[in-house]
C-alpha cells in the first residue's frame, strides 16, 4: 500500500463465478476479466456441463468474451453419481473442480443429485479423492428456507469423515454453523460471498423487497453475517472469497417470480477494499481475495495489479450489451473507492 488513499489488490480470484453463456456472457464477462486475475466458473448451464466436449468448448466461449484480458477461467463439471473413473482422469488437468447441487436447490440444478447419502454418492467420490479433484458443494437442504444451510452441516461432516483426503469446499457460506464447522475437519474449505458480508435478511425483506438481494442461499440473520465478516477480515487461511455473482435479466429480477442471484462483479473489488478499510484490514485483503486460493487450489497465475484510490465512483444503473440488461449490487448509489488502473 503506498498511502492510506491508495491500495493494490494482486491477482485477484474470484472462486465462484456465474458468467452463463451467450450474449449474457458476453455482457458479464468483461466485467469479471477486466479486474480479476482468474475465477471458478460454474456449471449449471441448461444442460449443465457434464461432458469433456461441453467443457472445453464453454471454456472457449468464456476466453473468447474475456479475450482483452490476462484472465484465467477455471471451469468446472457437474456433479454426476456415475462419472468413470476413466472419465474423470480423462478431464483432470481441464478441471479444477466439480460443483454437486442437491436437485431442484437453485438456478438450473433440476439435474442435481437426488440423494445426499455418502453411499449413493460414494462412486464419483472416490474417484475425485484419488484423483485429487476437489469438490464444491452447494449445501442447502430441502428445508425452511432460513434453516438450509444449518441442516446440511451433518451431510458436510459425513463427506469429510468418508473421504478425508477429499477437498471440500462449502460453497457460499452463509451462516456461524458454517464458520464453526470450517474448523473441524481439516479437508473442509469454503467460499463467501461479497454480499453475505453487508447485508442480512432485513435488506431483502425487513422493508420494501428488494429484488437485487434476493438470492440463494438467502441472506441470514445478523450474527451470521457477523461470523462472516470476522472470519474474512482475518482472511480465515481457509475461507476464500467467491461473489458468486449470478446475473439475471433486469426483467427476470423486476417480476412476480423473482430469480435468485446478486450481481456484484463489476464492483466486488472496489466494495471489498472499502469494507475491509473501514474495518482496518486492508492488510488481510489480498490474503482473502487470491493468497488463500492459490494455496488451497495450488494455482499459477500470471501478474494483473489492480490500483484503487479513494476516490467517489457512482455505480451505474445497468450494464447492457445488445438485448441483455443486468443491474448491479449498489446501482446507483456512490462508493468510496475507485479502480485507477490495472496493469
Ligand atoms: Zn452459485
Amino acid at each position: 500500500m503506498a498511502d492510506s488513499s491508495t491500495f493494490e489488490i494482486i491477482q485477484a480470484l474470484d472462486m465462484h463465478l456465474h458468467l452463463r453463456d451467450g450474449e449474457m456472457l458476453k455482457l458479464v464477462g468483461p466485467l469479471t476479466s477486466n479486474t480479476f486475475s482468474g475465477a471458478l466458473i460454474m456449471p449449471n448451464l441448461v444442460p449443465p456441463i457434464t461432458t469433456k466436449e461441453a467443457l472445453l468448448s464453454y471454456k472457449q466461449r468464456i476466453k473468447e468474451a474475456c479475450k482483452d484480458d490476462n484472465f484465467e477461467p477455471f471451469v468446472t463439471l457437474f456433479f454426476k453419481n456415475d462419472y468413470s473413473y476413466e472419465f474423470l482422469q480423462d478431464v483432470k488437468n481441464d478441471i479444477i473442480g466439480i460443483k454437486l447441487y442437491p436437485a431442484g436447490i437453485t438456478t438450473n440444478s433440476e439435474t442435481g443429485v437426488a440423494s445426499m447419502d455418502v453411499e449413493v454418492l460414494r462412486p464419483t467420490l472416490e474417484s475425485m479423492s484419488k484423483l485429487g479433484i476437489p469438490l464444491c458443494i452447494h449445501g442447502e437442504t430441502n428445508g425452511f428456507v432460513m434453516d438450509r444451510e444449518k441442516e446440511f452441516m451433518p451431510i458436510y461432516e459425513s463427506i469429510a469423515k468418508a473421504f478425508p483426503n477429499l477437498k471440500i469446499i462449502m460453497e457460499h457460506i452463509t451462516t456461524k454453523d458454517a464458520i464453526d464447522l470450517l474448523d473441524k475437519y481439516d479437508n473442509l474449505y469454503a467460499t463467501v460471498t461479497l454480499h453475505h458480508l453487508l447485508i442480512t435478511l432485513d435488506d431483502v425483506a425487513g422493508g420494501m423487497l428488494n429484488p437485487h438481494l434476493f438470492c440463494k442461499p438467502i441472506a441470514k440473520r445478523p450474527e451470521d453475517r457477523t461470523a462472516l465478516l470476522n472470519a474474512a477480515l482475518k482472511a480465515h487461511p481457509k475461507l476464500m472469497f467467491g461473489s458468486d455473482s449470478a446475473p439475471h435479466p433486469k426483467h427476470k429480477k423486476e417480476c412476480c417470480g423473482c430469480a435468485a442471484g446478486v450481481f456484484t462483479s463489476p464492483i466486488a473489488i472496489q466494495v471489498l477494499t472499502e469494507l475491509f478499510e473501514k474495518h482496518n484490514c486492508l492488510e488481510n485483503l489480498n490474503i482473502f481475495v487470491s493468497l488463500n486460493a492459490q494455496k488451497i487450489y495450488d494455482l499459477n497465475l500470471s501478474n494483473k495489479v489492480v490500483k484503487l484510490v479513494k476516490k467517489d465512483f457512482v455505480v451505474p444503473a445497468e450494464y447492457k450489451y445488445n438485448e441483455e440488461v443486468v443491474v448491479p449490487m449498489f446501482a446507483g448509489e456512490t462508493i468510496s473507492w475507485s479502480i485507477e488502473s490495472i496493469n
